[in-house]
């Protein structure tokens, strides 16, 4: 992934003529302002502070090739993906590169790297794709003189399907093609497409309990991991490979969604099922996100959801429309009989089944007749079939929002049903106060995209036009829509997980005793303090 964004050089995408347009009228966005990224040479990269001896000794457990510390490898593994991280990088600082980069190629390897960096007190940050959209691979050094940035991307040969059980085992390092891809070769798949899938790895999934597209069906990484392997400074911990258990407090539980601080997880068996033969994707519209909102909590309560369920509110809904408006005819009708229906400011709701064929189109037809019964008008495949062709492509247009000084960040949540309206309304609310306080407004809108019996996630995308001081003017927002969240009676994450910029939340998360369990687990198996610092805990 190209140090400074999204995908590989050459692989671009264009703002559609609507979306100018768009920027200019709803964000004041000005056309000509541009903000690209510095080259390379033009980084500010400190000196690698790594002392020699420690350096020797992970030279000496990796062998010298797999330990390095040229200027676009220590760049390369600097920051996250969020968008924080995108406008210091593109702006050239990388202050807080690690000072080296180390490959191992095995759990041993690992044990090696952990001994030799707690002997001589330097941080270890586990990255797996780098995808983190919470500052959880950017090196902290609180205190240390040197952090190194431990890529798994090495652990990658173990693919060990065992049909009979449909358990896998893999390694950690495994990025999602690569999984699916081997997977399928055995006729099965994990069914784990976060948005990050072509850039992040099994063990970034399972350290940060992350939810794919389709987790509503497929169950998310939590859901589906029956057992880790874990390399802590400590020593190992192996979780049993069993359906289920009943031996106390789950150590497997402690290690999904450790984020690195307590060790690094090696390999994962996951659950998987039968790769799905059949693929029905389709749009339904809804009078307005509430009635939508209502439909969605009827069908999953009625175990009738799809495996993809996406419901946009009135704002997503009408810049998605805008943006693939073709101007056709047939379009044209499509809109005037919505309109006829009382959809004319509507929400646009993706259901999408995966099965075998009859299975699929049997839990279709009991879908769409609850829908139906809560005021849906089903728009039928074209729909489903585009956004199934786009499911990746949102973050590539970021770097050309970024290009053209637009911040675009999103943000999620996840609270009860009862609640859902109610936090909805006062994130929104949040971050367009504090935004437009300062005279930049944002375009603010939401989506609902994993449902559960008792409540669902919400998905908040915002854009606005980016001030001078960036950063500044991102971490107002942020802070309003994180208050707004836990003073609301949501979780501060639903799938991003904690890293480095939700740490101030998590004791309104977990409280403090919470707090000093986990703390307690980590002074236990990494007495030395050199996992992830800053990460996860207060
Ligand atoms: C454009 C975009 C879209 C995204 N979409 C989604 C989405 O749909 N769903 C979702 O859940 N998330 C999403 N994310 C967030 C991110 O992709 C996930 O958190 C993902 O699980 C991270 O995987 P990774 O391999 O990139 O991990 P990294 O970013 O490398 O690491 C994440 C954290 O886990 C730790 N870590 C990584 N590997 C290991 C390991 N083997 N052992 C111990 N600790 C480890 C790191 O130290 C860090 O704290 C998105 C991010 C971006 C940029």
């Amino acid at each position: 992934m190209r140090w400074w964004g999204w995908g590989e050089d050459g692989h671009a995408v264009a703002l559609p003529p609507a979306a100018e347009a768009l920027l200019r009228d709803e964000l004041g966005a000005d056309p000509e302002a541009r903000r690209p990224p510095v080259g390379l040479d033009e980084v500010s990269l400190p000196e690698s502070r790594l002392p020699a001896a420690a350096g020797e000794r992970l030279a000496a457990a990796l062998g010298g090739e797999h330990m390095r510390d040229e200027r676009e490898e220590r760049i390369g593994h600097a920051v996250g993906r969020s968008y924080p991280d995108l406008v210091r990088i593109r702006a050239g600082d990388a202050s807080s590169a690690p000072d080296a980069v180390l490959r191992p190629a095995s759990a041993e390897q690992v044990a090696a790297v952990l001994a030799a960096c707690a002997e001589h007190g330097v941080a270890v940050v586990p990255f797996g794709g780098g995808t983190s959209v919470v500052g959880g691979v950017e090196p902290v050094r609180d205190g240390r003189d040197a952090a190194v940035s431990l890529d798994l991307g090495r652990l990658d040969s173990t693919v060990e399907v065992d049909r009979t059980s449909l358990t896998a085992r893999l390694d950690a390092g495994l990025f999602g093609p690569e999984a699916e891809r081997r997977l399928a070769s055995e006729g099965v798949t994990l069914g784990h497409f976060p948005q990050s899938f072509e850039y992040s790895t099994v063990g970034g999934w399972v350290a940060t309990r992350s939810a794919g597209q389709a987790s509503t069906g497929y169950g998310r990484i939590d859901e589906l991991v029956e057992a880790v392997r874990c390399v802590t400074p400590a020593g190992e911990i192996g979780t049993r490979a069993v359906p289920a258990s009943a031996a106390g407090p789950s150590t497997r539980e402690l290690l999904v969604g450790s984020e690195g601080v307590l060790g690094v997880i090696c390999e994962a068996t996951v659950r998987v099922r039968p790769a799905p033969a059949y693929r029905r994707y389709e749009g339904w519209s809804f009078a307005s996100f509430a009635e939508g909102c209502d439909a969605f909590r009827v069908m999953e309560q009625a175990e009738a959801s799809a495996d993809v369920n996406r419901l946009s509110d009135e704002a997503e809904t009408s810049l998605s429309m805008a943006l693939a408006s073709s101007g056709s005819r047939a379009e044209g009708l499509g809109r005037r009989y919505l309109r006829l229906r009382g959809h004319e400011r509507g929400c646009i709701a993706i259901v999408g089944f995966e099965g075998e064929e009859d299975e699929a189109e049997r839990r279709r037809r009991h879908t769409a007749a609850l829908l139906r019964a809560g005021g849906g008008i089903s728009i039928g495949p074209r729909p489903g079939a585009a956004w199934l062709r786009s499911r990746y492509s949102g973050p590539y247009l970021r770097d050309e929002l970024l290009d053209r000084r637009v911040m675009v960040e999103t943000l999620e949540t996840a609270t009860s049903w009862s609640n859902l309206a109610s936090l909805h309304g006062a994130v929104a609310e949040a971050l367009r106060t504090a935004l437009g306080g300062r005279g930049t407004p944002p375009l603010v809108m939401c989506h609902v995209s994993h449902l559960y019996p008792s409540g669902a996630s919400l998905y908040f995308t915002f854009l606005a036009r980016q001030e001078d001081d960036a950063l500044e003017q991102w971490r107002v927002a942020k802070t309003a829509a994180s208050e707004a969240i836990v003073a609301g009676g949501g979780t501060i994450t639903h799938h991003h997980a904690i890293g480095r910029d939700h740490r101030q939340w998590m004791r309104a998360e977990v409280g403090e005793l919470g707090i000093e369990l986990i703390r307690a687990a980590k002074e236990r198996l990494d007495p030395a303090g050199i996992m992830n610092p800053g990460k996860l805990l207060p």
